[in-house]
């Protein structure tokens, strides 16, 4: 096996993207040779960018929050502090056809900036309570199963309990767009869980999002173009079957494996796990996404770095972001680069449908959402880009945490097959990364006491 150099037990880590590489970095630093095995012909997954004539697009994570504690800790391990900056963190919420912004670091700005109205004041205080009694157990390391007690219904019902109808319509609902989804779909864990999240100061990397992953495929021995087929626990170890298209099927073996992949293909590659942990990664609630980069020659005036739609202002339309106000070096100097994300259910309608045709909807959905910016953009086009995402995020509905919690008790911790991924957690590069330590921290404990989990239930 070709491995890097470490006088530990080897290991083989499948899944290049921020779950996978974080494990294989720390059980490198901890001494093992490690090897990462990767389907695409570049290391990053979700956590990767591409350039199109100057113009540099995060292909999904693009906002990164200075709560990332783990993910700080991490850039400074690889010594790349240098890459990061502190951010802007304004972000719009539209109503009524104009932009309220809001630095998200700032609450008091929702009725400054006249989104909320006096009379949500009560209802700001109690979410402001809720937030702060849910706040310990709502962390990037926490077992979500942990709050499934939480779980017990819709953002929308939560919002029309215990918040009013302002917040729900222009505060809850506009939150859940920034994960492609709809408070009638989805558990308030989401919505809880995202608000002290994006509630903080921000930070990026210069240029593009992917300096992490990039630093961190530079000092691992990727292979990339491998698509593992097979993850097999053996006797003492782990076999790993591999394929290439034109070449021979590869086996490798190691002492234990960290299959750090999306829910359903974890399941396929492992059916050594029980029957059912595999129903649950089979029937994971994935949802897809599609969105569209614009590059534009001009700068529009817009100063935040996203603008929110709520539902009421658009059905389809959740989100666009104004990349070159996130961070430099998104775009050329004097251009800008603008993305618009759906809401899921839009994704699904048109997965199916031609780049070409998706970008002429989405001229046609700017036009009725935001006229002046659908005429700035039309005017000053110079490049388009759709990008989809088929497992993009996961959408949880109440309940689903519970189910989360019996998986993970329904894992064996003595395995020396591992699993990693944001599917563990809330679907954020933190959170994977964390999972990524973590089943680092469990291969660890199993190769060095040398428990023989082969064969065990
Ligand atoms: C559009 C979008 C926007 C997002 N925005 C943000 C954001 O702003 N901030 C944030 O923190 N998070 C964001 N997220 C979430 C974040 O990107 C993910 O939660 C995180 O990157 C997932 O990391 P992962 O390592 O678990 O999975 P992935 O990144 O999906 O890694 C899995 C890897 O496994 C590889 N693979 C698949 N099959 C095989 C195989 N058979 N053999 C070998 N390799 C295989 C894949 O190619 C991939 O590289 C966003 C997600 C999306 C889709």
């Amino acid at each position: 096996m070709n491995t890097t150099a470490g006088t530990g037990e080897p290991i083989i880590v499948v899944g290049a993207g921020i779950a996978g590489m974080t494990a294989a970095f720390r059980l490198q630093q901890a001494g093992h040779p490690v090897r990462v095995l990767e389907a695409e012909d570049r290391a990053g997954g979700r956590m990767r960018t591409v350039e199109r004539g100057g113009y540099h697009m995060d292909l999904a994570a693009i906002l990164l929050i200075q709560n990332y504690t783990q993910m700080l800790d991490l850039v400074r391990d690889l010594g790349i502090e240098d890459t990061t900056l502190p951010t802007n963190n304004v972000v719009g919420i539209k109503r009524d056809g104009r932009v309220h912004r809001i630095r998200a670091n700032k609450p008091t700005d929702l009725k400054r900036s006249g989104l909320m109205p006096w009379s949500s004041m009560p209802a700001m205080t109690r979410l402001q309570a809720d937030l702060t009694k849910h706040q310990g157990r709502l962390r990037w390391d926490s077992d979500l199963g942990e709050v499934a007690s939480l779980d017990t219904e819709t953002a929308a019902d939560y919002a029309e309990r215990r918040l009013d109808k302002e917040l729900r319509d222009y505060l809850v609902d506009p939150m859940s767009a920034m994960f492609f989804n709809s408070p009638p779909d989805l558990s308030v864990i989401n919505f809880l869980f995202s608000m002290p999240a994006v509630n903080a100061e921000w930070f990026n990397f210069h240029d593009r999002v992917d300096t992490l992953t990039t630093n961190l495929a530079a000092r691992l021995d990727v292979e990339t173009n491998a698509e593992v087929t097979l993850v097999e626990e053996v006797a003492g170890g782990v076999r790993v079957h591999w394929s290439r298209p034109g070449e021979p099927d590869r086996v490798e073996e190691a002492a234990a494996a960290v299959v750090a992949l999306p829910g359903p293909i974890a399941a396929r590659l492992c059916p050594g796990l029980a029957p059912a942990s595999l129903d649950y990664l089979e029937n994971l609630p994935y949802v897809p996404d599609i969105h569209v980069y614009f590059g534009v020659d001009r700068k529009p005036s817009e100063t935040a770095t996203c603008v929110l739609f709520p539902t009421r202002e658009h059905a389809d339309l959740g989100v666009i972001t104004f990349n070159h106000n996130f961070a430099p070096g998104r775009a050329p100097e004097g251009h800008a680069l603008l993305t618009s994300y759906y809401r899921y259910p839009w994704a699904i309608r048109h997965w199916d449908t031609d780049d070409d045709t998706v970008v002429e909807l989405t001229h046609e959905v700017h036009r009725q959402a935001w006229p002046e910016l659908a005429k700035h953009i039309e005017a000053h086009q110079d490049m388009a880009y759709v990008q989809r995402w088929k497992n993009g995020v996961i959408l949880r509905k109440p309940g689903d945490y519970a189910r989360l919690r019996e998986f993970n008790r329904g894992l064996d911790p003595r395995s020396r097959v591992q699993l990693a991924g944001d599917y563990l957690a809330f679907s954020a590069t933190n959170s994977a990364l964390v999972t990524g330590e973590r089943a680092a921290t469990r291969v660890r404990q199993v190769v060095t006491t040398g428990a023989v989990a082969a064969g065990r239930g």
